[in-house]
């Protein structure tokens, strides 16, 4: 097993071992991971010649400093998970130093109006963190394929949206959503719920399941009323939105379509964790 700490000893190591044929896989992330995270792993190590997995908590997406102390850094049980998995897998764990070199701000991005929506408009400038990373990033790995988790949704057609507009030369795949037994989408910030929290959490998955089933016969606006009456009579929770979107332009459902895809998107607290998760809805 592999572990680079400075960019710049992965990118002599890589061109040590790759050829221009050689396909590398790429899985950005935050460590603290879990299942979800090992599922991305899986699907590169099945595609490519060389997997890449980053662990760094980019400092620039966090719009809230508290959120940023408390989340969750453990990296020793991150490259304990990961050896189980492969010994093949370079990790790329760097210092915020190595990684901004004294200068620890976002560049600003044009994602065509996919950053104004939902976590856009609640985490303000997190999307130019999102973006400053994984471009950096990109150009440090140089990915034929990366993966991300359909888990945060908005962020994968951000991403794709970048590689676009910038012309990057790597594919982009969404992966499904891996979740806890109990319907809980898997996320490093469950590790911050109590047992108890995380049961009642179940609630989450249960409503987007409802309101999948409602949006056959009832509009968007009724099957928001919903989800809202819901975690209204839920005291442990707080619902910052629950949006129905089509998942192209990201933007609300007014009236459907039947040519659109729409997604329902919920960002919801739960004992001050906060929590994401969404639901293909048709
Ligand atoms: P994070 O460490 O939270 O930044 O996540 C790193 C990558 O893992 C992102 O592409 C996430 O969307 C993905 N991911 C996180 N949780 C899950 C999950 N439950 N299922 C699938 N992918 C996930």
């Amino acid at each position: 097993m592999f572990i680079f700490t400075k960019k710049s000893d992965l990118t002599a190591h890589l061109k040590q071992i790759c050829t221009p044929k050689t396909k590398i896989g790429f899985v950005p992330t935050m460590g603290a991971l879990h299942q979800g995270h090992l599922s991305l792993m899986k699907e590169s190590l099945k595609n490519n010649s060389y997997t890449v997995v980053s662990i760094f908590v980019n400092p620039t997406q966090f719009n809230n400093a508290e959120d940023l102390e408390k989340y969750p850094r453990t990296l020793e049980r991150d490259v304990e998970k990961i050896t189980e998995l492969s010994k093949d897998i370079l990790v790329f764990a760097p210092s915020v130093e190595d990684m901004y070199e004294g200068n620890t701000k976002s560049i600003p991005f044009n994602y065509d109006g996919l950053e104004f929506q939902m976590e856009g408009a609640h985490r303000p400038g997190h999307f130019d963190g999102v973006g400053t990373i994984v471009k950096k990033l990109f150009e440090i790995v140089q990915p034929t394929n990366a993966y991300f988790g359909e888990k945060d949704f908005q962020q994968l057609q951000i991403v794709k949206k970048m590689v676009e507009k910038h012309k990057l030369p790597v594919s982009v795949h969404g992966c499904p959503i891996h979740r806890e037994t109990n319907g809980l989408a898997m996320s490093s910030r469950n590790e911050r719920l109590s047992e108890e929290a995380r049961n009642e959490a179940a609630l989450i998955y249960k409503t987007l399941k409802a309101a999948k089933s409602k949006f056959t016969k009832h509009s968007a606006k009724e099957v928001i009323a919903f989800v809202e009456d819901t975690f209204k009579k839920r005291p442990n929770f707080q619902l910052e939105y629950f949006e129905i979107a089509d998942e192209a332009t990201l933007l609300p459902c007014k009236r459907k379509s039947k040519t659109k895809k729409y997604r329902g998107f919920i960002a919801v607290f739960i004992n001050n964790v906060r929590l994401i998760d969404n639901i293909s809805l048709n």
